[in-house]
């Protein structure tokens, strides 16, 4: 029988953080604050919101300032439970110990990454996986991390390097694994790392498997990290938008706008644009335009009617922040053309997005699709409800909601318009 959806969360957090030595001196490195939060608060509202009820925490270094900060965990809706044992120990160590109140499956979770979890889109391939274990794995494509696993294919994991110097690794374990509890009978007796023994063990079985992401991952793991952290945490918003069909008129397909005379912005873009700018919103383009690979215009061209756009955006106080462009033909088979979700796992980088937060607006299936694959909220506008419409219902909603909307309940993926409207 296929195992129901986990709601226990289980939480590594004992260690001792000696790369944080300077801040984690008195306080563990959960506890790290970032805008008058602990960076543990934003990782147990995150579970929060994806569904999980429970939380144990295993911890070891300076645990009871953990204890105290969260006690039952009513205040997070969780219901929180905890181990404390011997900083000394290992992770394997810690989950032996609390063997007997583990779920038959539950979540794992490292103390200091955060990733915007999507669990529903997890839990499905777990599922169809019939494995007892899946972890997931930021494809670190950037170098953002030094790779610690290499995953072959199909998504399995092949190796696991803890100290990561094994040559051709490439990705990084950033753990939010679903596991069965029976792995942990791989555990040997003492003091072992969870990791090494029981992964290591799983892997020659070939029974790891990878939830592999581009969206990058945020950590209190060391110094250098927590600007980008403290970047990523930090209040933000935006909305990453299609050009044509969303902002100006679409031609036919196969006919492009090569000249400013022919960009015609569709009734009350600009206003929405506007408005949006006010809530505080950064504004995304992400856009195809294949005229340029297919010779219809050159990339000066197009350069052109997106400086010309943004003078005349400037005029109505609503310039874009950043404009991405895939100039790529149809059969370049390149990765930023959209369905590809990769120019919105760009923009996430370059401002440090939470994608799961932040609604991307288009006019077809392809556009729905990167967002989908992107974990975006994605919003189909049409002639009939167009970007201004959509604007509107999306500020009231999210004011009505104080901003919490697109990560607890998203607005919803919108019906597709009926193909007339299309
Ligand atoms: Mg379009």
């Amino acid at each position: 029988m296929p195992p129901n959806r986990p709601r226990q969360v289980v939480i590594l957090a004992g260690g001792r953080g000696r790369r944080l030595r300077a801040l984690t001196d008195r306080i563990p490195k959960p506890m790290v604050p970032f805008h008058g939060q602990p960076f543990l608060t934003y990782l147990l509202q995150m579970l929060q919101r994806q569904g999980f009820e429970r939380v144990l925490l295993l911890l070891g270094y300076r645990g009871r300032a953990i204890e105290e900060e969260y006690g039952s965990g009513k205040k997070l809706g969780l219901s929180i439970e905890y181990s404390l044992t011997s900083p000394e120990n290992e992770t394997g160590r810690r989950l032996a110990l609390v063997y007997d109140r583990l779920d038959p499956c539950f979540l794992l979770v490292y103390c200091d990454n955060y990733w915007p979890m999507q669990f529903q889109t997890m839990w499905e391939r777990y599922l169809a996986a019939g494995l007892p274990a899946m972890t997931t794995v930021y494809s670190n494509r950037d170098g953002y991390s030094k790779s610690n696993v290499r995953l072959d294919e199909r998504g399995y994991v092949v190796a696991y390097d803890r100290y990561r110097k094994q040559p051709g690794l490439s990705g990084v374990e950033i753990g939010f694994a679903i596991l069965n509890k029976d792995i942990l009978r791989l555990l040997p007796r003492g003091n072992p790392v969870f990791q090494i023994e029981v992964y290591s063990r799983l892997i020659r079985k070939r029974q790891l498997l990878a939830y592999s992401t581009d969206h990058r991952y945020y950590s209190v793991g060391s110094l250098d990290r927590l600007t980008l952290t403290d970047a990523f945490l930090a209040p933000q918003r935006a909305v990453i938008l299609d050009r044509d069909g969303v902002l100006n008129r679409k031609l036919r397909r196969a006919y492009y706008v090569t000249h400013w005379k022919q960009f015609k912005w569709i009734a009350k873009s600009r206003e929405a644009l506007r408005l949006l700018k006010q809530a505080g919103y950064r504004l995304i383009l992400v856009t195809n335009q294949a005229g340029v690979a297919r010779g219809f215009m050159t990339q000066l061209d197009l350069d052109m009617i997106h400086q010309q756009m943004q003078n005349d955006l400037r005029r109505f106080d609503a310039a874009i922040d950043k404009i991405y462009v895939c100039a790529h033909g149809w059969n370049d088979n390149c990765r930023c053309r959209k369905p590809n979700p990769e120019l919105l796992f760009q923009a996430q980088k370059d401002f440090h997005l939470d994608l799961t937060r932040t609604p991307f607006v288009g006019d077809n299936e392809r556009d729905m699709e990167a967002g989908r694959r992107a974990g975006c909220p994605a919003f189909w506008v049409s002639p009939r409800h167009n970007l201004y419409e959509w604007t509107r219902k999306f500020l009231i909603a999210t004011m009505r909601t104080r901003d919490r909307l697109l990560g607890s309940a998203p607005i919803g993926w919108p019906k597709p318009p009926s193909s007339h409207e299309r």
